[in-house]
C-alpha cells in the first residue's frame, strides 16, 4: 500500500541514511516490529527503512538525503496517535524520535523547560516536579506519548479546562524543516508580537510540515491540594449545569470534569481487573471532577458544600470525595480504562467530535437517535472531556454480536454523526486529529477556503510532498 507514485528509495539512498544515523540508529527484522503496529491494530504498516537519529543535526542530516533523493518521511513520537497519523504506507523511511530523550533546561524562574521532543510526556511531568513545577497536561498515554507527538498532534486531556491543550503549553518549538534545514524557534518569552506565529504552524501539523525535535514547555506552580469527586446524574444537561454551579462556587478549583455514560462503567468492570463501581446505586451518567487549590485551604470543605447544593438543586444525584489516594486513583482507573474496555468489547465506530459545550446535550439527543434509527440495538458509548465540549461518541454492535457487526452501517452512522456535528458548527476531530483515518472526511467537511490555505501553506513549506505523505491533506 503506498500513499503516493514515489518510486521506493534506491538502496544507495537507504545506505546513506544508514550511515547518517549509525548502527544504533537503524531498526531491522524483529526490532523493526513495534514501529509498524499501533493501539488499535487497525493500520498495518511498512516501511524502507526505520531509523532513530540522536541528535537534531542527525534528524536535518537524514531528512536532507531524502529530500535530495525525493524519499518521504513519516515522522513517528510514541506510536500512541489514534489516527494512523504516525504509520507508513511502505516507501516512506519512518523516524522515530525515541534516542532523543534530554531534558535541555528546567527554569523554574521563568516557569519553562526545555526537552528534546523524544522526552515522554511522563518525564516531562516528572522533570517538573522535580524542580517543584507543574506541566499539566495529562492523557491516558503519557508513559509512551513524546512531546513531539503531543505537540504534532495538539494534546488535549483532562486539564484542558484550566490548563488549556499543547497550542496553549508550547512557547517555542525547534523543528527540522522539509529541506532539512533547522529552524531553532526555541524562544523562552509569553509576548513575541513579530509576524505570523510559526510555530503554532508545527503545532497540530502531524508531521506533514517537518519534524519537531525540541520545544519550549510552560510550567505552573504546583497546587498544594487537589481532590476528585464523582457524581452519579440523570442526564448531560445536569453535567453542564454542574460544572458551571462549580465553576461559580469553588472560585474556579474545577480543574477536569469528565463525562461517562454508565455503559462506560459497565464495560470497564467487565474488562479491566481490580476495578469496582464507585458509588451503591447505578446512574444513567456520571461526572468525574478535579479540583485544586493553590494554598492549603479548606478545599475540601468548599467541595463538599458546593455538591451539597448541587444536590439540593437536582443537579445531582450522589456523589463522593475520594478518601484517599487509593480511591482517588481507581476512579480515574476507570476513566481511563474505557478506550481500552471498548477495544476488548469490539470494534466500534469511534467519534471524538466537539461542540459547545452548552450544546453538548443536543448533539447527544440527537446523534443517540440516529444510531437508534440507523442501527438499532448497537450501544452508544459516549464519554469525554466535557468541559471542553468535547465527546468521544463511540459506538459498538449489539450485546454479543459479531466484531464486525456494524461494518456495513459504518459510514452511515459516520455521516450521520459528522451532519449533525456540522449543524452546530462544532469539529470533527476535536483532539485525536486527522491522519488516514479522517482525512476523506476532512475534506469534504472543511470549507474550500480553509483547505485552500492549508494546501497553500503545506505546498509553500514541503513542495516536494515529502512530509507524511498520505496524512492529513
Ligand atoms: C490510551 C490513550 C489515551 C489517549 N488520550 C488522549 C487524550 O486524552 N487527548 C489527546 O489529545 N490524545 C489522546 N490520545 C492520543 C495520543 O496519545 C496523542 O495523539 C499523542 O499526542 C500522540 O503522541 P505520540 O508521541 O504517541 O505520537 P505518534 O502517535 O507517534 O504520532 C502522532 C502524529 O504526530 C506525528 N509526530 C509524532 N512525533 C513527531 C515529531 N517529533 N515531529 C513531527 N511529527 C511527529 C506523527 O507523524 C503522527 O502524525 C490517547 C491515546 C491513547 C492510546
Amino acid at each position: 500500500m503506498t500513499a503516493s507514485r514515489r518510486a521506493p528509495p534506491s538502496p544507495q539512498t537507504l545506505d546513506a541514511i544508514r550511515a547518517a544515523v549509525g548502527d544504533k540508529g537503524v531498526f531491522e527484522g524483529e526490532d523493526a516490529a513495534p514501529f509498524l503496529s499501533e493501539w488499535r491494530e487497525r493500520w498495518p504498516g511498512e516501511a524502507a527503512l526505520i531509523v532513530a537519529p540522536a541528535s537534531t543535526e542527525e534528524v536535518a542530516a537524514v531528512v536532507k538525503i531524502c529530500a535530495a533523493n525525493n524519499t518521504a518521511i513519516t515522522p513517528q513520537g510514541g506510536n500512541t496517535g489514534l489516527v494512523g497519523g504516525q504509520i507508513p504506507f511502505g516507501d516512506e523511511i519512518l523516524l522515530s524520535l525515541r534516542r532523543m530523550r534530554r531534558v535541555r533546561e528546567v527554569a523554574p524562574l521563568n516557569n519553562t523547560m526545555t526537552v528534546d521532543a523524544g522526552v515522554t510526556l511522563a518525564e516531562a511531568q516528572d522533570a517538573a516536579a522535580e524542580a517543584n513545577r507543574l506541566f499539566p497536561l495529562s492523557i491516558g498515554a503519557e508513559g509512551s506519548c513524546q512531546i513531539g507527538g503531543v505537540i504534532s498532534t495538539n494534546a488535549g486531556g483532562v486539564h484542558v479546562l484550566r490548563y488549556g491543550n499543547m497550542r496553549d503549553l508550547a512557547l517555542g518549538v525547534e523543528a527540522v524543516l522539509p529541506d532539512g534545514k533547522i529552524w531553532n524557534g526555541l524562544k523562552r518569552l509569553r509576548k513575541d508580537n513579530t509576524g505570523y506565529d510559526l510555530k503554532q504552524l508545527l503545532i497540530g501539523g502531524e508531521g506533514t510540515l517537518g519534524i519537531v525535535t525540541g520545544a519550549v514547555l510552560k510550567l505552573f506552580a504546583r497546587p498544594a491540594e487537589m481532590l476528585t469527586a464523582y457524581a452519579g446524574l440523570a442526564a448531560p444537561a445536569n453535567a453542564v449545569a454542574l460544572l458551571s454551579h462549580l465553576q461559580e462556587s469553588t472560585g474556579g478549583a474545577v480543574t477536569a470534569f469528565e463525562l461517562m455514560a454508565r455503559r462506560c462503567i459497565d464495560i470497564v468492570l467487565k474488562h479491566i481487573p481490580d476495578t469496582r463501581d464507585p458509588l451503591t446505586a447505578a446512574h444513567p451518567y456520571y461526572a468525574l471532577m478535579e479540583f485544586s487549590s493553590g494554598q492549603k485551604s479548606a478545599l475540601r470543605d468548599t467541595i463538599e458544600a458546593a455538591l451539597a447544593d448541587a444536590l439540593e438543586k437536582g443537579l445531582i444525584a450522589d456523589a463522593m470525595i475520594a478518601e484517599s489516594k487509593a480511591q482517588d486513583e481507581m476512579l480515574w482507573r476507570i476513566r481511563h480504562s474505557i478506550s481500552e474496555a471498548i477495544n476488548a468489547e469490539g470494534l466500534g465506530v469511534r467519534h471524538d467530535v466537539s461542540v459547545a459545550t452548552s450544546d453538548i446535550p443536543a448533539f447527544l439527543e440527537k446523534a443517540d437517535a440516529a444510531i437508534e434509527r440507523l442501527a438499532p440495538g448497537a450501544r452508544v458509548i459516549a464519554f469525554g472531556h466535557i468541559g471542553d465540549g468535547n465527546v468521544h461518541y463511540d459506538v459498538i454492535g449489539p450485546e454479543g454480536a459479531d466484531k464486525h457487526a456494524l461494518d456495513e452501517v459504518r459510514p452511515a452512522i459516520e455521516t450521520a454523526i459528522y451532519d449533525i456535528i456540522d449543524g452546530f458548527n462544532g469539529s470533527i476531530s476535536a483532539e485525536h486529529g486527522i491522519g488516514r483515518h479522517r482525512r476523506e472526511t476532512l475534506a469534504k467537511r472543511k470549507s474550500a477556503v480553509e483547505m485552500k490555505m492549508m494546501r497553500a501553506v503545506k505546498n509553500a513549506l514541503d513542495p516536494k510532498g515529502i512530509m507524511n505523505p498520505g496524512k492529513m491533506l
